[in-house]
């Protein structure tokens, strides 16, 4: 037998060895140790748990190999107001709104000098020139460092760059000092006030301009979306058969489809290797909030062919952008989560199982609560608006006198507490006697929720927090906005968190962790030192087996 076998043998061998010598031909990669030199912090927009959970199976690429890493699946935004500048500003500061300020997309300081004008999270207020539509973008209502801070308080030469589709997310993952910082605005990048864009942002901004010229084909249908593939009616239209053909000079289909991610990828590479990220004299964070999937999601839903579409593409651009890391041959960390959650449609909610999902009635709308209010309460206000809001934050005119104010506010508790579609709603004394909450997240109570969120200075006089399975959008605009998020409830708060370096030991922690670990967790492998208290986050032991990466 073994004589018979010898002449296979030899030949198996001889084929075996040539694939061993093109294996060796290969750098075996050897775990780095030390801080890694650049720590490459990726956001994707309303990439929800459930998202993640659906589409893992499906990455071949960039979120396969962050697959390999270490695993948390159920990161919270722990907070009420589920929202991207509350969410991104949990990212990279260790701290919740209730502490770091940034309590909404937009609330208003009726105290202050915009008195019944809102004000956006991103904006400085100070500047005339400012206002939330055409805000002079900063990070001067962020009230805390971000790990970019840190890491220049350590040693100035570390850099800190970010670039995203939305200037809030750019400045709320960057912070106060961004070495550089780049956002979206019409058909371009542009960057802060009084600076020039860089020789590589020109560069991006020439590609983008040509294809925005040119338009461009759909994208072809993956085969594990043809289920999705399906048109339903919504408002005037149609959703969930989309595949993002962009007819010539359409910058606004640009942005809501795959090719943003795309284009912002494309700078954060060229930025890399402008600014040699990673190979400085103390490591640099490299901040990427991909926003393309939260525009897909508003326009779309979660579950038609353009979430399914953009979802493989997502997988490929960050594919693309760790490759162009690896080939630079940086020692790099990636974290990986979202600044929240979403929700699909209601109409296609109702079709998939969902009945009870639905789009909030009119009598919620701040315009007719003010007026349900005013007759209510007895107070009558001849001058502006008795109640203005944004969001779930109602807030009482300050014309209206203090002693009159506490009636307004007890009247509108009344009447949305008696509405089937308010889940909860709480006065703002309410909320400040609320000690802030701890332990696991997924089982605090509503009102520890909006407990995360408040600010006395910025929170509404009443919060008004909706049912589960409530869109707040009564009229929804197909190819813009029909679906969203910034509920209290799990599918807008649970977020994967991924952590991936070159030789990791790879593990699944399923238990809830919060999206504020996240900056101690980077904060004891840089090793950097911070004020005791800093964070309401804990650090996460990354290495998984009997090392420990928090220290002792
Ligand atoms: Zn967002």
């Amino acid at each position: 037998m073994r004589r018979l076998l010898a002449p296979l043998a030899l030949s198996l061998t001889t084929a075996l060895g040539v694939v061993a010598v093109q294996g060796q031909a290969k750098p075996v990669p050897v775990a780095p140790t030390g801080p890694p030199r650049l720590i490459v912090a990726i956001s994707v927009d309303q990439f929800s748990g459930d998202l993640y959970a659906q589409y893992r199976p499906t990455y071949r690429y960039g979120l396969a190999r962050l697959g390999q890493g270490a695993v948390f699946p159920a990161g919270f935004q722990s907070h009420a107001a589920t929202e991207t500048c509350p969410g991104h500003s949990t990212l990279l500061t260790g701290t919740r709104p209730a502490r770091n300020g940034i309590i909404a997309n937009t609330w208003f300081e009726p105290d202050g000098p915009r008195k019944t004008k809102p004000i956006y999270c991103a904006e400085d207020e100070r500047d005339p020139a400012s206002s939330p539509r055409n805000p002079v973008v900063s990070a001067f209502h962020l009230k805390v460092p971000t790990l970019g801070e840190y890491m220049k308080a350590a040693n100035p030469a570390s850099r800190n760059v970010a670039v995203s589709a939305k200037d809030r997310a750019v400045m709320m993952m960057g912070g106060h000092q961004i070495d550089a910082g780049y956002w979206w605005k019409g058909a371009g990048f542009v960057t802060l006030n009084g600076r020039q864009l860089s020789p590589a942002a020109v560069r991006v901004n020439a590609n983008v301009t040509t294809l925005l010229g040119k338009g461009a084909k759909p994208f072809v249908l993956p085969a594990n979306c043809t289920a999705a593939n399906r048109p339903i009616p919504v408002g005037k239209g149609f959703a969930g058969n989309g595949a993002f053909a962009l007819p010539p000079n359409k910058p606004d289909l640009f942005r809501t489809s795959p090719r943003m991610d795309a284009a912002t990828v494309d700078l954060a590479t060229a930025l890399v290797d402008e600014m040699n990220l990673g190979k400085g004299a103390a490591p640099d964070v490299l901040s990427v909030s991909l926003s393309a999937t939260d525009y897909i999601g508003h326009a779309t839903g979660t579950e038609g062919s353009e979430m399914c579409i953009q979802m493989a593409q997502l997988d490929w651009q960050i594919g693309r952008l760790l490759d162009h890391l690896d080939k630079k041959g940086i020692d790099y960390m990636v974290v990986l989560s979202s600044d929240h959650g979403g929700l699909d449609m209601p109409e296609r909610l109702d079709q998939q199982a969902y009945p009870r999902a639905a789009r909030v009635d009119t009598s919620l709308s701040p315009e007719v609560l003010s007026k349900a209010a005013g007759v209510k309460s007895g107070v009558v206000l001849l001058d502006g608006p008795l109640v203005v809001a944004d969001g779930g934050d109602y807030y009482v005119n300050r014309a209206v006198p203090a002693d009159q104010r506490k009636r307004v506010v007890d009247a509108l508790l009344t009447i949305v507490r008696a509405n089937p579609q308010v889940a909860a709603a709480y006065s703002s004394e309410e909320l400040a006697k609320t000690p802030l909450p701890a332990g696991s997240p997924q089982d605090w109570t509503i009102k520890e929720r909006a407990r995360a969120s408040f600010d006395p200075a910025r929170s509404g006089d009443v919060v008004i927090l909706l049912e589960r399975g409530i869109t707040p959008i009564p009229e929804p605009m197909p190819g813009a906005y029909i679906a969203t998020h910034g509920s209290v409830w799990d599918y807008d708060r649970r977020v994967p968190m991924l952590f991936w370096r070159r030789g990791m030991r790879s593990f699944e922690q399923p238990h809830p962790v919060e999206t504020v670990d996240i900056a101690p967790t980077l904060v004891a492998i840089l090793g950097l030192r911070v004020p005791d208290g800093a964070f309401d986050g804990r650090c996460l032991d990354l290495d998984g087996g009997e090392g420990n990466t928090c220290g002792s």
